[in-house]
Formats: structure tokens, C-alpha cells, sequence
């Protein structure tokens, strides 16, 4: 597992690179956004962590431009600035989550493994496991440790998304456009409408929701075999 690291704080960086080389990963690091962006178009990472505020090149214009050479990587932003403009902004233009300086350890790791096994298991040509879940394109159900939801079309259309980018902060903007198309003339609040829906059928009352909100932002879905126990 490759990783490439893009912060200015020489301190922070060298603390990370320790930890994640203890942690078995291999680290690339750059201190600025030029040589970082050079670096994240080589193409060979699992996953890019950027800061925000670098000198050179932004980590969000590193965002815009790593996904305008259509690289997929998986991107965690780092961001000391605590502004829900900088965290949209960020997703919107392509990151997958983000994590608000300072920030634990434990949590970064977390991040990253969510991050780089977002894709879940292709089970069939039809089928999509994560976690408990699993997605049937085919005829279009999503089941829980075998059991099928019972789920209404938007309901499926949504959390199929959530499922699908387990562990990426997905904004309401992109919710709707996804669910509801670019033209939709939705009313309200129809994606906490359905998040409320969908929470109803899938949580256990007194555990954490699969579906966690993040205030200002949007949501993102969490996969936990049992609510429980990952509650720190
Ligand atoms: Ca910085």
C-alpha cells in the first residue's frame, strides 16, 4: 500500500510519515503543492492525504487537477480550517472525506482503511458486498447479512449511493443530483427525509446509525458489523 503525503508542516509530516511507515504503508511526502501534484500524477498510490493550505498548489487545486486526469485515487484532505465552505468545496471537487486538524491517530488510520478498501468485494457480476450489505443490481435489493430490505425505489437509489462510497462524506448537493438528477424539482428536505426513512429500517434504537451526519456537509455511511462496538 502506497501512500502519498502532501503537508508544509514539516513537524506534522515527519510525526505521520513515522506512523504510517509503523503501520506497514509505504510514504511518499511532499512539503509543497507543486511537487505534491507532480507527484499524485505519477499515478502509482493507493491514496493521496493533502493538506488544504499548502504553499504552491492548494490541496484543492491538487483535488481538481488529479480528477481532471481522471485518476480515481482515493483522497483524504487534511484541514486545519474548521469552515463548512472548506470541507464542500473539498468533496465537491472530487475528494473522498477529510479529517479537521488536529486530529487522533486512531481516527487517521480508520480513515485510510476505509479509504482504501472503499470498493467492497464483487461477489458476482451483479453483486456488491460491504460489510453486512450487500447490493443486487440485478434485482435491485439490497440485503443485510442475507435478510432483504424492504425498500422503495428512492430509498434502493439512495442507499445504494451510501453504500457504494462507504466511508466518503457525500454533501446533499451531490445526494440529489445523484437520486434525484441535476433537473429534479425536489421539495425541501428530501434527502433528510429519506436518510430519516432509510434509518428507520436499518438502525438498531440506542446504536449508532449506519448513516452518520455530518453537520453542514451531508452524510456518510459507516459499515459496522455491530453498531456497538466501534462507538469510541
Ligand atoms: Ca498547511
Amino acid at each position: 500500500m502506497r501512500l502519498l503525503l502532501v503537508e508544509d508542516e514539516q513537524r506534522l509530516a515527519s510525526a505521520l510519515v513515522q506512523l504510517l511507515k509503523e503501520h506497514h504503508y509505504a510514504v511518499d511526502v511532499a512539503h509543497d503543492g507543486n511537487t505534491g501534484l507532480d507527484l499524485a500524477l505519477t499515478d502509482c498510490y493507493d491514496l493521496l492525504i493533502l493538506d488544504i493550505m499548502l504553499p504552491g498548489k492548494s490541496g484543492l487545486e491538487i483535488v481538481r487537477a488529479v480528477r481532471q486526469h481522471e485518476l480515481d485515487v482515493p483522497i483524504l484532505l487534511l484541514t486545519a480550517k474548521d469552515t463548512v465552505d472548506d470541507r464542500v468545496l473539498g468533496l465537491d471537487a472530487g475528494a473522498d472525506d477529510y479529517l479537521v486538524k488536529p486530529f487522533n491517530n486512531k481516527e487517521l488510520l480508520a480513515r485510510i482503511r476505509a479509504l482504501t478498501r472503499r470498493t467492497g468485494n464483487v461477489t458476482g457480476p451483479d453483486t456488491l458486498q460491504v460489510g453486512p450489505f450487500a447490493i443486487h443490481w440485478t434485482t435491485r435489493t439490497i440485503t443485510r447479512n442475507g435478510q432483504t430490505l424492504s425498500l422503495t425505489a428512492k430509498e434502493f437509489q439512495l442507499l445504494e449511493l451510501l453504500i457504494r462510497n462507504h466511508g466518503k462524506v457525500m454533501s446533499k448537493e451531490l445526494i440529489l443530483d445523484r437520486v434525484w438528477g441535476p433537473d429534479a424539482d425536489v421539495i425541501g428536505n428530501a434527502v433528510e427525509n429519506y436518510v430519516h426513512f432509510l434509518r428507520k429500517k436499518l438502525d438498531t434504537p440506542g446504536q449508532p446509525s449506519y448513516i452518520e451526519t455530518v453537520r453542514g456537509v451531508g452524510y456518510v455511511f459507516r459499515v459496522r458489523d455491530n453498531p456497538a462496538e466501534e462507538q469510541t
